[in-house]
Formats: C-alpha cells, sequence, structure tokens
C-alpha cells in the first residue's frame, strides 16, 4: 500500500482509511492510498513550518544542488514512475515517458535559476539615502493538482517553490496519487552539499497528502498557515480556490481550462498543421488544458485538410496505455467520457456531422475501460456545448471562416483564453494573430510543448498568474522595500 510523506515519514492517514486507485483501461486495482482529511494536513502544516526555518536559510546553490540531485534520482527510477502513471492516469507508456522527461526538465530548469534570483538597489531622493528591494520566499505552499498530467503539473509548482526557499504540500488529484507519491519520496531523499556536510532536504519540505478535494483540498485553501496555493484544475473549482483563498489573503495562482482555437490559412504548411493538429487534438487522449479545442479552417482549405485529419484518426490505435501498439489511451474518468458523449451529441443535434469516430471504441478487452474514439465534427454550430464549454477529451469541433478577422472574433468569443495558434507563411497575418488573439500565449506555426523557458498561463477565465519560465519564481517570492539612512 503506498503511503503519504509527512515530516519526512511515509504515514498512514490519521483516521486510517484508505481507498483504492483503478486503471482506467482494465477497472483493475492499481494501488490503495490513504485517505487522508483535514488533520493530515494540519500535520503536514506543522512539520512544513519547522522545515521552511532551515531550507529558507540553505543557499540558494545548494538548493538549486538538491533540486538537481532530485532530477537524477527520478531519472533513475523513470521506467518505473511511467509504469504507474500508465496504470493510473490511462495515458500510453510513451506519453508517461514524455511527461517524466518533462518533469526533470523543469526541476532542472528552476535548480539553475535557483542561485539566480535579484533583487535591486534604488536611489532615493534624499541624500545619504537609499533602497532595496530584497526578495524572500513566502513560507508554506500548497500545490493542488489535477489527473490530465500529474507529474509535470505538480513539477510546475514544486520547482519554483523549493528553489526559492519554501516548503510545499502537494495534493494529487484522488484519481492519480501513485506516481505523485512515489516522485516526492524520492525528492525527499535529494542531497546537497559535499562530504561529511553532505544533508538530505529538511523533513517536511515537500510532503504529500492523498485524499478528497473536499476534505484534503479545503484545508489546504482554508489553512491561514499555507500562504500561497498554485491550484491547476477546472474553472469552476478555481473559482472557488480563489475564493475560499482569498479569505487568508493567500497569494494563488490558478491554472485552469481552456478552449485553444487554432486558425489555419490557406497559406500555411498544410501538411505541417494537419500533423499537429492531430497532435494537439489527441495527445494524452485530449486531456489537454492546452490542447487544440477548436479548429478553424479558411474556408478553400477546409474540406481537404478535415479529410486528410480524418485520415491519420482512422489509423491511431485505442487500447491500454501499456500495449506498444497503442497510440491513444482510455479517457480518464467514466464521468469524464460520458460528458464528452453528451456534448457530442449535442453538437449532432444542431447539425454537427461526424466525420470519423462520435463513438466509444468498442469490443473485447475496450469494453472494460473508458475508450472513446479520437472524434472530428464539421458542420458545428457556434452555441453547441462544444464550441462555447471546454471539451476535455479526443473530440475536435471544425469551423470554417472566410477572412482572419472572422476567424480572430471567433475565436475571442471564448470565455477561455489559454492557449492559441495561426498558421500561416505571412507575417502580416502572423502579427496580426499574435496582436489580437485573447490568450496567454500565442504560437505561430507551432503548438506549447510545455516549455520551461516562456511563461504559461491564462487571461479571462483560463487563470490568474503564471507558471514556467523565471517569471513563476515571482510568484513564490515576496519583494521586501528596504529604506537604509546613512547617519
Ligand atoms: P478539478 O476537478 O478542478 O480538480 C483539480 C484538483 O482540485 C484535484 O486535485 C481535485 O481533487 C482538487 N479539488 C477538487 N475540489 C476541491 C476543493 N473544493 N478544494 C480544493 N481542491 C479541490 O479538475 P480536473 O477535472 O481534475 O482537471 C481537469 C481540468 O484542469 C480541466 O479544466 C483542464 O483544462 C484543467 N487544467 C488546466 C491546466 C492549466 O495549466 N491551465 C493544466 C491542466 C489541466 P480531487 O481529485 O480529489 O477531486
Ligand atoms: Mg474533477
Amino acid at each position: 500500500m503506498a503511503k503519504m510523506l509527512i515530516g519526512g515519514e511515509l504515514v498512514d492517514s490519521v483516521s486510517g482509511q484508505t481507498y483504492e486507485v483503478r486503471n482506467p483501461a482494465t477497472g483493475a486495482v492499481v494501488g490503495t492510498v490513504p485517505k487522508g482529511n483535514e488533520k493530515d494536513v494540519q500535520q503536514a502544516v506543522g512539520a512544513a513550518e519547522t522545515a521552511f526555518k532551515e531550507w529558507s536559510d540553505v543557499t540558494p546553490e545548494d538548493r538549486g544542488a538538491a533540486l538537481t540531485n532530485a532530477c537524477a534520482l527520478i531519472k533513475k527510477n523513470g521506467a518505473e514512475i511511467a509504469q504507474l502513471l500508465t496504470q493510473e492516469q490511462g495515458k500510453t507508456l510513451f506519453e508517461a515517458g514524455l511527461e517524466i522527461h518533462h518533469l526533470v526538465h523543469g526541476l532542472e530548469f528552476y535548480a539553475g535559476l535557483a542561485s539566480k534570483v535579484r533583487g535591486s538597489h534604488v536611489p532615493l531622493p534624499q541624500k545619504g539615502a537609499y533602497g532595496m528591494v530584497v526578495r524572500q520566499p513566502i513560507g508554506v505552499c500548497g500545490g493542488i493538482v489535477p489527473w490530465n498530467f500529474p507529474l509535470t503539473l505538480m513539477g510546475t509548482k514544486l520547482g519554483p517553490a523549493l528553489a526559492a526557499g519554501n516548503t510545499i504540500i502537494i495534493k494529487p488529484a484522488s484519481t492519480t496519487p501513485l506516481a505523485t507519491v512515489r516522485v516526492i519520496e524520492l525528492i525527499a531523499q535529494a542531497t546537497f552539499g559535499e562530504g561529511k556536510a553532505q544533508k538530505t532536504l529538511p523533513k517536511g519540505t515537500v510532503q504529500v497528502v492523498t485524499g478528497p478535494g473536499s476534505t484534503v483540498g479545503e484545508e489546504i485553501l482554508r489553512n491561514p498557515r499555507i500562504r500561497r496555493i498554485a491550484f491547476t484544475g477546472s474553472t469552476p473549482v478555481g473559482r472557488h480556490v480563489m475564493e475560499v483563498a482569498g479569505r487568508e489573503i493567500k497569494r494563488v495562482t490558478l491554472e485552469l481550462g481552456g478552449s485553444d482555437p487554432m486558425i489555419v490559412m490557406d497559406d500555411a504548411n498544410l501538411e505541417l498543421a494537419i500533423k499537429m493538429a492531430d497532435i494537439g487534438r489527441f495527445f494524452n487522449c485530449g486531456q489537454m488544458c492546452l490542447g487544440v479545442k477548436r479548429l478553424f479552417l479558411q474556408e478553400s482549405i477546409a474540406e481537404s485538410f478535415a479529410g486528410k485529419l480524418a485520415d491519420i484518426l482512422k489509423t491511431k490505435t485505442v487500447g491500454n496505455g501499456a500495449s506498444k501498439e497503442t497510440r491513444m489511451g482510455p479517457i480518464h474518468l467514466e464521468a469524464q467520457r460520458k460528458e464528452i458523449e453528451e456534448q457530442v451529441e449535442d453538437a449532432k443535434a444542431r447539425g454537427a456531422k461526424v466525420i470519423f469516430g462520435g463513438e466509444r471504441a468498442k469490443g473485447g478487452e475496450l469494453d472494460k475501460g473508458f475508450f472513446y474514439l479520437p472524434t472530428l465534427l464539421t458542420n458545428v454550430s457556434d452555441d453547441a456545448r462544444v464550441s462555447v464549454e471546454e471539451t476535455f477529451g479526443p473530440v475536435l469541433p471544425v469551423f470554417t471562416f472566410k477572412t482572419l478577422d472572422e476567424a480572430l472574433a471567433k475565436a475571442n468569443s471564448s470565455e477561455f483564453g489559454l492557449g492559441s495558434s495561426i498558421w500561416t507563411r505571412s507575417l502580416v497575418s502572423a502579427n496580426k494573430a499574435i496582436d489580437k488573439l485573447q490568450a496567454g500565449n500565442v504560437w505561430v506555426n507551432s503548438l506549447h510543448y510545455g516549455y520551461d523557458e516562456l511563461p504559461f498561463g491564462g487571461v479571462k477565465s483560463s487563470g490568474l498568474g503564471r507558471e514556467h519560465g523565471p517569471e513563476a519564481l515571482d510568484y513564490y517570492l515576496e519583494p521586501k522595500g528596504v529604506v537604509i539612512v546613512n547617519v
């Protein structure tokens, strides 16, 4: 049975309760984890406060060294972690491997930045006086993570939090705790310092509490001693996070839902665009915040583009992520598949045409899991649920347009504003899209690979603040204004 890591010890929940984690491809039990509640979070907070005193005092260079060392441990155990991730989440082993690669790359990025945090010297109006801006860690942070990328989205919080000298308590999604628990256990073993001075992370620097959002999650939001909340998840829960954490004036970042538009002009490299529309929508079985969720095609290329994309989808092997032949795993949750089915039925009722898919992948072993075929819809009305809502699964609605202005207006009509892309060889069109798209991110002839180098986040209902990039560190540091007068 898996355990939580609290105060440097692998522990059961205070209540002694547990729950099972199941494989979405087979229904089989993958593991059992402690069902934590408020009390477990409170214990973790105590340990995190104690650890903060020590960890914030470790030199930035050593903090970086510890993160680098943690990465070596994760890489060494990568194959085992990938297996766990595939079993609990459903994604293919290839996707799980990529996720671990991304996790390590991100942690290494912040390992390097730990010793590069700068403050500033500020000339002041009075003679003999000057100001400084000193940047200090905030304290105990809470990271709440969804099930689509359990490890990378944990790393985007833990990396900058630790680099800046904070301590962090991670709450994984209820359905994907196993790989996270294993990775946190490894990070806690990371060493820094040389020879006799070699140490491991102070106990309580990194911790993981498993259990429901309604208890573990709520306590992380409410507990006044947790000063900073990093949340990734759905927009409705994100609103709630901001309301509850707001009462304690906590620092909050929110990475929420998206409905990214991909706009393809007739002068684009169409071969590349078709290939990327497939990856952009169907990677991770379409369960990506930054997935292509609305495809806008210029009229003259629309039919042939959609036809070629459908041809790719027809060859995609749907199945258990553990099998080498599988190109797309199951939807993670039964309820999520039901939601996808309802969204597709709604689109059909409003006149959409199913070019491919539109139903479950069936037969034999497939009947045991939450499988769904990759689905392409054309003739989709603007008020269909797939046009208005986030579609968190393998369904791509296609829209057509005459002019770029028309495409931009439709793209911006969404309540979301996370990613967006334009595909064109025209600098004029590209620049216009960069300027006008209401999104936290615009990619030209490209899709996001989760670059650690660039800030990532949303506008409108897609979120608040940024993860990734040096910018993310700002959200884990408090600037302190200092005045010094020479007397
Ligand atoms: P979710 O239901 O909002 O859950 C996310 C996390 O919040 C889980 O750990 C969940 O725990 C926890 N939670 C639930 N209720 C809570 C509460 N009352 N207080 C505190 N925590 C609570 O999201 P999801 O369905 O797992 O994930 C899919 C969503 O995430 C999509 O909308 C997707 O677009 C978004 N997402 C955004 C980004 C981004 O960077 N912008 C990245 C990935 C995903 P339980 O599992 O225990 O309920
Ligand atoms: Mg949920």
